[in-house]
C-alpha cells in the first residue's frame, strides 16, 4: 500500500523506521507472524532507488539463508545466489592459513553470495505479498514525541505530514540513525581510516565456490565466488590513498588487486565498475529505550570485511519478530529487556570478532606474525576449534532466532 492510499496511519502496530535490508526483513517477518506493522522508508520502493540495494556483494551465512527462507524471501533470490562451499583465510607473507570446507561439516554450503541489489529486489517482491503491513515510501520520519504507552511519530510523505502512534518504535534507519539520536542513545564510533573498493573481476581459474579473506599490513582483501565464473572483489586501502586508487585505470587497479590478493585464482581481469565505501564502526551503547529498539546498522555497524553486518542485523530482526509474535504488548519493558539480553552474546561476540580481526590481522607488527600464523593453523587443524570457527562462520551464534536453525526433513 502506498502513502497516497494509506487509510490507517493511526492503526496501532509496530512502527519500523527504515526499509533497508534489515528493516524490510523485519517488516516481512512480522507480517508472516500475523503482526500488524508500518514501514517508513525515505527511498522510493524500487531496488534502484534504495541506497543500500547496490552493487556490494553480500556473503550470506548459512543461518541467514535459513532465516530468509523461513520468511519467504529466499525463493525470490535463490536463482541469483552462488553457494560458498569453501572458505580460505590467510595473511600475506605469513605461513598459517585456515580453511573450512562445507562437506567436512556435513552441509551443502557454508553460505551464499548475492549482490545486495538482488536481495533488495527479492525483499521488495516479498513486501508486495504482505497483507498486514502498511508501507509508506517515499516517506521520512521528521520528529518523535513520547505519548502514553508509546511514541507519536511525525512522518512526511508526498501527501503531507502524518502523525503515527505506535506501542513499539523500531529504529532500522542505518548507521547515522535519527531514531537513535532522538532516543538519546549514545554511540561509540571508530573511524578505520580505510576505504573499501567493491567490484567484480573474472579470474583465470575457476573459483570452485571458494571465498577468500586475505589480510595484509595495508588492509584486508576478500574475493567472493559469483555466478558465471565471476568473483566479487573487496579491496581495502588507507583512506588517504582512496582518491589515488579511485583514479587508477582498470589495468592499474587490477594490478594492485593482484599484488594484494596473489595468484591463487590465476590472473584477474575484466574489472567491473568500482564502488568506494568509507568504513567506520558505530556501536549504540544500548539496544533499547522506552518502547523502542534499534536493529541492524542503527544498532551496530561493523567492518564489512568480516561479512557480518546484514547477517547480524537479520538475526536482530528475526529475534525481535519471534518475541513480539508471542507477546500481548510488543513494547513491554520486559520484552525489550529479553530482546537485549538475548542479542547480547551474538552482538558482542560478532562485533569483537570483526573489530579484533581487522585490527590484529592488519597490524604491521613482526612479533605478531608467528602468533597469527599459529592461530590460523589451530583453526585449520584442531577439530574443536575448526568446528567452532565453522559454526560461527555459518552464522550460528549465541541463542539464535528459531527461524535460522536447520530444519530437518
Ligand atoms: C561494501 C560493503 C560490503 C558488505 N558486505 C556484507 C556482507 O558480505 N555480508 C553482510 O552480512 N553484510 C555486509 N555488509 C553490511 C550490510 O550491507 C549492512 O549491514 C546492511 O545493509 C545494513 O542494513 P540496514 O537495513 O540496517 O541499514 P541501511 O541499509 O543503511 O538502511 C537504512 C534505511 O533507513 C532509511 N532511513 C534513514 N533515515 C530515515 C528516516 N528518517 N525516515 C525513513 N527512512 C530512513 C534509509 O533510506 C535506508 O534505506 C556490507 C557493507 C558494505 C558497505
Amino acid at each position: 500500500m502506498n502513502a497516497s492510499e494509506s487509510p490507517a496511519l493511526n492503526s496501532p502496530g509496530v512502527l519500523i523506521i527504515g526499509g533497508g535490508l534489515v528493516g524490510a526483513s523485519l517488516a516481512i517477518a512480522l507480517d508472516a507472524a500475523g503482526i500488524a506493522a508500518t514501514l517508513v522508508e525515505t527511498a522510493a520502493p524500487r531496488a534502484d532507488a534504495q541506497p543500500s540495494y547496490d552493487e556490494r556483494n553480500l556473503a550470506l551465512a548459512r543461518a541467514t539463508v535459513n532465516g530468509l527462507d523461513a520468511i519467504g524471501v529466499w525463493r525470490h533470490a535463490v536463482t541469483r545466489a552462488t553457494p560458498i562451499r569453501h572458505i580460505h583465510v590467510s595473511r600475506a607473507g605469513e605461513f598459517g592459513s585456515a580453511r573450512i570446507d562445507a562437506d567436512k561439516h556435513g552441509v551443502d554450503a557454508l553460505g551464499w553470495t548475492l549482490p545486495a541489489r538482488e536481495l533488495g529486489a527479492a525483499l521488495l517482491r516479498r513486501l508486495d505479498e504482505c497483507t498486514r503491513l502498511t508501507r509508506l515510501a517515499p516517506a521520512t520520519l521528521m520528529a518523535l514525541e513520547p505519548v502514553a504507552d508509546g511514541w507519536r511519530a511525525q512522518v512526511r510523505t508526498a501527501a503531507g505530514v502524518h502523525s503515527i502512534d505506535t506501542p513499539l518504535l523500531v529504529g532500522a534507519d542505518g548507521t547515522g540513525s535519527f531514531v537513535r539520536v532522538q532516543l538519546g542513545i549514545e554511540a561509540e564510533q571508530h573511524d578505520y581510516r580505510q576505504t573499501l573498493f567493491v567490484c567484480t573481476v573474472t579470474p583465470e581459474r575457476d573459483h570452485a565456490n571458494r571465498a577468500y579473506e586475505r589480510f595484509a599490513d595495508d588492509g584486508p582483501i576478500a574475493v567472493l565466488p559469483l555466478a558465471e565464473r565471476r568473483c566479487g572483489l573487496v579491496l581495502t586501502v588507507a583512506a588517504d590513498e582512496a582518491a589515488a586508487v579511485a583514479a587508477l585505470d582498470d589495468a592499474a587497479f587490477v594490478e594492485l588487486a593482484q599484488r594484494r590478493f596473489g595468484w591463487r585464482l590465476g590472473r584477474l581481469s575484466r574489472p567491473g565498475k568500482r564502488h568506494p565505501y568509507a568504513i567506520q564502526r558505530v556501536a549504540a551503547v544500548q539496544l533499547t529505550g522506552p518502547r523502542a529498539v534499534l536493529v541492524g546498522n542503527a544498532a551496530q555497524t561493523v567492518h564489512p570485511i568480516g561479512a557480518q553486518g546484514f547477517n547480524l542485523g537479520l538475526r536482530d530482526a528475526l529475534t525481535l519478530a519471534e518475541l513480539v509474535a508471542d507477546a500481548p504488548d510488543p513494547g513491554a519493558a520486559e520484552l525489550l529487556a529479553r530482546y537485549a539480553a538475548r542479542r547480547a552474546p551474538d552482538r558482542d561476540g560478532t562485533m569483537a570478532m570483526s573489530h579484533g580481526l581487522v585490527r590484529l590481522a592488519c597490524l604491521a607488527q613482526p612479533l605478531l606474525a608467528p602468533l597469527r600464523s599459529l592461530a590460523l593453523l589451530a583453526c585449520d587443524r584442531v577439530p574443536p576449534l575448526q568446528r567452532a570457527f565453522a559454526r560461527r562462520g555459518m552464522g550460528f551464534r549465541g541463542e539464535p532466532p528459531l527461524a535460522v536453525l536447520e530444519r530437518l526433513p
